[in-house]
């Protein structure tokens, strides 16, 4: 009788020796492929594509893939690539991603494959980068594919790989991103009930995870106001209304926004001006000055609340002084939130995988992630992962988008197994109820 209990409790003790015979096989399979992962991430690193340009990367994507047997679609919101094994055991579908895109940043590390494309950026020529990691987001997924792909006997469901294009954001004028794959349907095209992604980090050691439940990434918005005034000559601004001061009032009120009138014990916020414009010389007041910033937030609520104050800020700032505002705020990408209840649920995953203590509960980040267009349609999961040499100083690590950021590569093992621990785990137990 305490035998039967036992097994009721633990499923079949079969079915519990070949899930430990599946870690063990991704393990010996992640082992066997680390060198291959590492050369590709070398060969996408020395040849790296702007956002909506990364076309050679989606090639060696898909050529991968086909050699694979894994259905593949091309050409996903412009350049994307997305990979479709179907396992022979019936089950749920689950997305792994890893964005393509590259930066334009000239490469100041002295590494043999360092980057010395130079491309077309907003008709300029621009020295371009993997700045921001995403060549070890793409080879890390490579892996997971040829891992998960040597399993499909075993799989219980579908494993979708998504290779997403400008993450970074498309050029001007241009569509794209996950946005843009969402669009498109391609969560819903193959049933998806669940994401994953990983990113790496330039300033987090090799070997550890970095996630939190709920909020891990702000939502970051774009805000032009444009201040009008009545021109008049330097010498005598009662002549006229000054935009120029009136702008001055807005800036320091739109902090007075985040420093007194939204509950900043609830969640952080940013405000910031990036740029103001007006005027052609010294003493001529202008009629119209603009300003330009990024919102950015980790409650959904206090977003709306702090456009909605904005306006009112700007509007009667300007107003006080005979002036007018107006604010155009637009809503560019969204809070990157882990769903809680998946996220608790992979936490044992993780754990087994990356070690109990590898796993580290993050404060969030106040830098956007257009990943929350995936996890707003299904429940997602976003975590980092490590790619700083053991035992450095995190501040001596150049961060991500700069001329030295440098990733240890022996952290890429890792992501690999979490890619494919993940989505095993997932689909055999199913989708979240
Ligand atoms: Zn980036
Ligand atoms: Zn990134």
């Amino acid at each position: 009788m305490k035998k039967l209990l036992l097994t009721l409790a633990l499923g079949s003790p079969f079915a519990l020796l070949a899930q430990t015979n599946l870690y063990a096989l991704i393990d010996k399979q992640a082992d066997a492929i680390e060198q291959q992962v590492i050369t590709w991430r070398r060969d996408i690193h020395q040849n790296p594509e702007l956002s909506n340009r990364e076309f050679k990367t989606a090639e060696k994507v898909a050529a991968h893939l086909k050699s694979l047997g894994i259905a593949v679609e091309t050409k996903v919101a412009l350049t994307g690539v997305v990979g479709i094994l179907k396992g022979d055991k019936p089950g749920p579908v689950v997305a792994l991603r890893a964005d393509m895109d590259a930066l334009p940043v000239v490469e100041r590390v002295n590494l043999p494959f360092a980057s010395k494309v130079k491309s077309d950026y907003r008709g300029e020529q621009v020295g371009v980068m993997h700045a921001c990691g995403h060549d070890t987001h793409v080879a890390m997924l490579m892996g997971a594919a040829s891992v998960l792909a040597g399993m499909k006997k075993d799989l219980p469901g579908t494993v979708i790989f998504l290779f997403q294009p400008a993450e970074e954001g498309a050029p001007p004028g241009e569509k794209g991103g996950a946005k843009l794959m969402v669009e498109e349907g391609v969560l819903k095209r193959h049933g998806v009930s669940a994401v994953f992604g990983i990113h790496i980090g330039s300033a987090n050691e090799v070997g550890t995870v970095r996630l939190k439940a709920g909020s891990l990434q702000a939502s970051a918005d774009r805000f032009v106001i444009k201040v009008k005034g009545k021109q008049t000559h330097g010498s005598m601004p009662w002549g006229g209304i000054d935009p120029v001061t009136v702008s001055a009032q807005i800036i320091l009120g739109l902090q007075n926004i985040v420093s007194r009138q939204v509950d900043i014990s609830e969640a952080p916020v940013v405000i910031s001006v990036g740029k103001i414009s007006g005027g052609v010389r010294n003493n001529i007041i202008p009629e119209e000055v603009e300003l330009e910033g990024t919102i950015r937030c980790l409650d959904p609520k206090m977003q709306d609340e702090v456009h909605a104050r904005m306006k009112t800020t700007a509007v009667n700032i300007a107003e006080s002084a005979g002036a007018t505002a107006e604010v155009e705020v637009v809503k560019h990408v969204p809070i990157t939130a882990n769903n809680p209840a998946l996220t608790q649920r992979m936490g044992p995953t993780l754990k087994r995988v990356a070690g109990e203590d590898n796993v580290i509960v993050t404060k969030p980040i106040m830098g956007a992630e257009d990943f929350s267009f995936f996890a707003n349609e299904v429940p997602g999961v976003f975590m980092f992962l490590g790619g700083m040499k053991k035992g450095q100083d995190p501040k001596t690590a150049p961060p991500h988008h700069t001329p030295d950021f440098y990733i240890d590569e022996s952290g890429l093992k890792l992501g690999v197994r979490l890619h494919c621990n993940m989505a095993l785990d997932y689909l055999r137990e199913g989708a979240l109820k």
